[in-house]
């Protein structure tokens, strides 16, 4: 079985950003030269997310409004964990969102169904964050 492991660097001009990584996990996989297995893709940090789903501006103006609503970032003061940081909003949003994905490998390729997408999610941003993909298989 070969292993591959690789970190992303994102550093985001907004706090909060969706970025489409499926062309940086498939360089990924490309560079593994793994052929069938599984990659996992997993946010480094407990304010960011990765989660699939369809790359349409629409949507993401929702996810934003959707995540605004559950665990809106101000008034900084409304959470406990306020009390040296003001990103507790972004550890909500992070958790709602997910952590990490898992995409079956299948002859070379991702082996997704149809608009799958991959995607960081970026809640408390503007500073350098990592995520990581490791590929197991053969
Ligand atoms: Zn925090």
């Amino acid at each position: 079985m070969k292993s591959y492991r690789k970190e992303l660097w994102f550093n985001t001009t907004q706090r909060r950003q969706l970025i489409n990584i499926t062309g940086d996990v498939k360089k990924c996989l490309t560079e593994s030269g793994i052929k069938e297995g599984l990659i996992l893709v997993n946010a480094m940090h407990i304010t960011a997310s990765v989660f699939i789903n369809d790359d349409e501006s629409g949507l993401h103006k929702d996810f934003e409004k959707w995540l605004e609503g559950l665990a809106p970032e101000k008034p900084h003061s409304q959470y406990n964990h306020n009390t040296y940081e003001d990103n507790a909003d972004a550890h909500l949003k992070r958790t709602i969102m997910g952590r990490e994905v898992v995409v079956a490998i299948t002859d070379g390729k991702l082996d997704f169904g149809p608009w799958e997408q991959i995607f960081y999610g970026e809640f408390d941003g503007k500073r350098k964050k990592r995520l990581l993909v490791k590929i197991i298989g053969e």
